[in-house]
């Protein structure tokens, strides 16, 4: 049996939708009741189930992150099995505040994938932004106004199915922007597609943690005090002058109103990344942080000297000679600030992502494994013996939280009752945050340690 019907059925569709796009449709991929996309495979005949897997990121049929990147990725001077293959990695934002203010870190995915339009590589740009079907999704823009007027990360469930489908055949060439599964989905479909490879000419990813159910828009807005049915925007990253890059605001804005309500992040129940809330249950089977499948790859520098300034700095990992050079060019031109940084600096910007996705993974596949789950093939062993019993209770712990959460929501929509959602998951909280003290002071140390050695070599500028 093709394996995206196990995919499917163990709920590790991550709704990315490229099934939908290999079979002209016969596949929908619908938001289900709990605020995310994932496929229906519901009365489809098996060869066009065969065809889908070849394309779906987490079937058996599928190439992996390795596979596809020696494949479409042109010979680079580094590898490193944390970050994949790679040109450069640097430190850097675009030099113009206002243009920062507006951006979720350095501003230099949108300031690449505009260069990519203003030079004439692509005619369009396939991204996120505020869309009429839910709060998010995927949109084209041909103009670098349209383009800039949608920045900042959309921590929401999208999908590519109606956007690649529109775009098929019309002979114009693209930049796709994407988290590291939706490149790697769309890498796949251009392996199998002669037409949408002639046409996806550019990938830009983001770094990724982990992404949310549409709940997660909602449970912070209501804390904001806007329900979920009076929502009309979120806006996750709102810059906090006052604090550091990673301690940013979440703004809601009410239907009819133009005044936009503020919380920091970290203040709101569910705003804590740790804690794993509404997380799809695809992201407990992925070992991608550096999307290694795409050209180039943006994050945010969350390492001690970068994190002080709280207009925000990305990281960035170049994978192919167009897009280095590019970035090169807007540092000659003074348009953007770059340092170069190491592999280590690069792991080290997301180490709770790499714990997370790595040792994590380990741990959930042979949980998995041993109660009888299918699981997909993964470039990470499982293993329950390398952590501590302490990180082991956590990840499990963090598991938990992730699983009830979306089921408490759904209840506290239901109830129209914020209170029903936030008294029912404290006790998992606390639960977690029970294994998770040790282990946060024993990083607090080793974070001060790597602060204090780095803080004499580096000066930004
Ligand atoms: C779900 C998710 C999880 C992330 N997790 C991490 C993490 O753990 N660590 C980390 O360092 N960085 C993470 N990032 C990346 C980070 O949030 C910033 O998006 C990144 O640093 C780029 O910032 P920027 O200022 O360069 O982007 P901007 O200049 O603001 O431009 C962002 C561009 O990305 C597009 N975009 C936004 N959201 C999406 C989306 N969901 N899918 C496709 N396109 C989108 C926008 O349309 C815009 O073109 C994550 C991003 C997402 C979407
Ligand atoms: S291809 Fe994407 S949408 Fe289709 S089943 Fe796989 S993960 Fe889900
Ligand atoms: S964590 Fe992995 S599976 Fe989840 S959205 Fe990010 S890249 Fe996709």
């Amino acid at each position: 049996m093709p394996t995206i019907s196990k995919v499917v059925e163990n709920a590790i569709c991550v709704g990315c939708g490229a099934c939908s796009v290999r079979t002209d449709g016969a596949i929908p991929v619908r938001l289900n009741r709990d605020g995310y996309f994932s496929a229906d495979l519901s009365g489809v005949d098996q060869p066009t189930l065969a065809r889908a897997s070849q394309v779906c990121p987490f079937a058996h049929e599928a190439a992996d992150e390795d596979a596809i990147s020696k494949a479409v990725i042109e010979p680079s001077p580094f590898t490193d099995s944390r970050i994949g293959r790679y040109r450069t990695i640097h430190a850097g934002r675009t030099a113009s505040s206002d243009y920062l203010q507006g951006s979720s870190s350095g501003g230099l995915t949108s300031w690449m994938a505009g260069r990519l339009l203003e030079a004439g590589e692509v005619d369009g740009v396939i991204h996120v932004g505020r869309g009429d079907d839910g709060l998010f999704c995927y949109q084209l823009s041909h103009s670098l106004q349209a383009l800039r007027a949608q920045r900042k990360s959309a921590y929401y469930s999208t999908t590519l199915a109606q956007v690649l489908q529109q775009i098929r055949g019309d002979e114009r060439r693209y930049a796709l922007v994407g988290v590291p599964c939706f490149i790697k989905a769309a890498r796949l479909l251009c392996l199998e597609d002669p037409v949408l490879d002639r046409q996806l000419v550019f990938f830009l990813g983001l770094v990724c943690g982990h992404l949310k159910s549409a709940a997660f828009a909602e449970l912070l807005a209501w804390q904001t005090g806007v329900a979920p049915d009076e929502l009309e925007a979120v806006d996750f990253r709102v810059k906090a002058p006052d604090r550091d890059a990673g301690q940013y605001d979440f703004g809601a804005l009410r239907k009819g109103s133009t005044e936009w309500l503020t919380r920091p992040t970290q203040s709101l129940r569910g705003g804590n990344w740790g804690h794993g809330m509404f997380q799809l249950n695809a992201c407990n089977y992925c070992d991608d942080i550096f999307a290694e499948t795409a050209d180039v790859a943006f994050g945010d520098a969350w390492l001690p000297q970068y994190r002080q300034d709280w207009r925000g700095t990305n990281i960035v990992v170049t994978r192919h000679a167009i897009l280095q050079r590019l970035l090169e060019e807007g540092f000659a031109k003074g348009e953007i600030e770059l340092e170069e940084l190491s592999a280590d600096d690069a792991s080290n910007s997301q180490g709770g992502n790499f714990r997370h996705r790595r040792e994590g993974l380990a741990v959930r596949l042979a949980d998995d494994i041993s109660h009888g789950k299918w699981v997909p093939n993964k470039r990470v062993l499982p293993s329950v013996t390398a952590v501590t019993t302490q990180r082991l209770a956590l990840i499990r712990n963090r598991r938990l939280i992730s699983e009830a959460s979306h089921a408490l929501y759904r209840k506290a929509r239901e109830r129209s009752s914020l209170s029903y959602f936030l008294d029912n998951i404290e006790p998992y909280v606390r639960r977690y945050e029970r294994c998770s003290r040790p282990a946060f002071y024993k990083r607090l140390y080793s974070r001060l340690k790597r602060y204090f050695s780095a803080a004499g070599k580096r000066v930004y500028g």
